[in-house]
């Protein structure tokens, strides 16, 4: 088997670490596989040098930048080949580019153009572990780029899928994915099998684990991937193409994302065109509108609802503002939060809302919002609730048993 490990900032965080990263792959190798690791910069790394250019600059040179924290992600990478060689296990670090990564040029936060996997094919087939410098290429000048933040996963799927590996498993300190946050749920269960599209829309739980462009590139080149812990032998989970027998199960996971504010507009004047104007100026400004509600118009004025990241706030108001001859007043409401029910199941089920919405009525928690999709209900509810709100859907699609 060709199998890409990715082990990330904690797992690499130490000297020990490492040390213990390459007893892991020693073990794998020694066991017949190939082997290519991807590794990111030791944890606090990537902030630490981040630190050292903001002594000098506010707004340092994207260019400069690329540079600087690419090396990160090298030095982890040479370090962990001298620690293979030194056990006996013939190994070679790699960059981006010497791993034939080609990017775009978008400096901070490149996007993967090409992957020629010769170089590592080369040193895989004289039986070599290769090791890759997560997170980097180069772009069509050979400047050194590299992928935003958390871009070793990214990495290391694009170079399983170029080297048709048969696994890319991703390893961090969480042992898989949970159906719902551990910490507000002891009763959450590790998944043993996950489908991209629930991953995705599960992001707030996996947040941690996997890095959410990782998994779309993945579901876009089918490369199987296994979120799994460096610090135990426990099983992970896969996440991987959606199956038939999949939909018997109605429900996978309970997502909570407390980054959420509500924006309210009152007394829009009602003409067409208007929600336009506001929505495009909006995504102009690179702000994430989620859920949007629009009230049936009296008197020739509405109010309009909508959703957006929390910190996306302040840059909102200035959007709306500058539409003050068009509408009353706004208000920004931050203590709300989104509960998701999230499951590929509920596209052959019907009652699956219901089911929520009861379990929400029961306790009297107030639904402010919803949205659904094919397999997803979101509910906007007062953040106080949050916890409430997940452990009760959790209980009543029985994900604790
Ligand atoms: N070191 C980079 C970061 O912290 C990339 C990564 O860890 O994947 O974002
Ligand atoms: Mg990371």
């Amino acid at each position: 088997m060709l199998i890409v490990h990715k082990y990330g900032g904690t797992s690499v965080g130490s000297l020990e670490r490492i040390e213990s990263v390459a007893s892991r792959v020693a073990k794998v190798k020694k066991e017949g596989n190939d082997l290519v690791v991807v590794v990111s910069a030791m944890s606090g790394e990537t902030n630490k040098l981040i630190g050292f250019a903001n002594h000098f600059s506010e707004n340092p040179s994207k260019r400069e930048m690329d540079m600087l924290l690419s090396s990160g992600e090298r030095v982890t990478a040479a370090l962990l080949a001298i620690a293979l060689q030194e056990s006996g296990v013939d190994a070679i670090a790699m960059t981006g580019r010497q791993a034939g990564i080609k990017t775009d040029s978008s400096h901070t936060y490149a996007r993967i153009a090409s992957i020629d996997p010769k170089a590592m094919q080369r040193e895989i087939d004289a039986g070599r572990v290769v090791i890759v410098a997560g997170f980097q290429g180069i772009n069509e000048d050979g400047a050194v780029t590299t992928l935003g933040r958390g871009g070793s996963d990214l990495s290391a799927v694009a170079i399983a899928a170029s080297l048709k590996a048969d696994a890319c498993e991703i390893y961090s300190d969480v042992d898989g994915i949970y159906t719902t946050d551990p910490r507000i749920e002891p009763k959450a269960k590790k998944m043993d099998f996950i489908s991209y599209d629930e991953m995705l829309e599960l992001a707030s739980l996996g947040a941690k684990v996997l890095q959410n462009r990782s998994v779309e590139l993945a579901k876009k080149l089918k490369v199987k991937m296994i979120a799994k812990s460096s610090f135990s032998d426990a099983e992970g989970t896969v996440i991987g193409e959606e199956s038939e027998d999949m939909e018997a199960v109605l429900v996978s996971g309970i997502a909570l994302d407390k980054n959420q504010a509500r924006v309210t507009i009152r007394e829009v004047i009602d003409r067409p065109g208007i929600a336009a104007e506001i929505f495009t100026k909006l995504a102009d400004e690179q702000i994430n509108v989620d859920m949007i509600i629009q009230n049936a118009s009296t008197d020739g004025k509405t109010n309009l609802g909508f959703t957006i990241p929390q910190s996306e706030s302040s840059r909102a108001k200035a959007v709306i503002e500058a539409f003050d001859h068009d509408i009353g007043a706004m208000d920004f409401d931050d203590s709300v939060c989104k509960v998701s029910v999230v499951g590929v199941g509920m596209k052959s089920h019907s009652g699956v809302a219901a089911t929520a919405f009861r379990a929400m009525a029961k306790e009297s928690i107030n639904i402010e919002m919803i949205s659904t999709s094919e397999i997803k209900i979101s509910m906007i509810i007062a953040e106080k609730y949050a916890g409430l709100a997940v452990r009760t859907l959790h209980n009543v699609y029985e994900l604790d048993i």
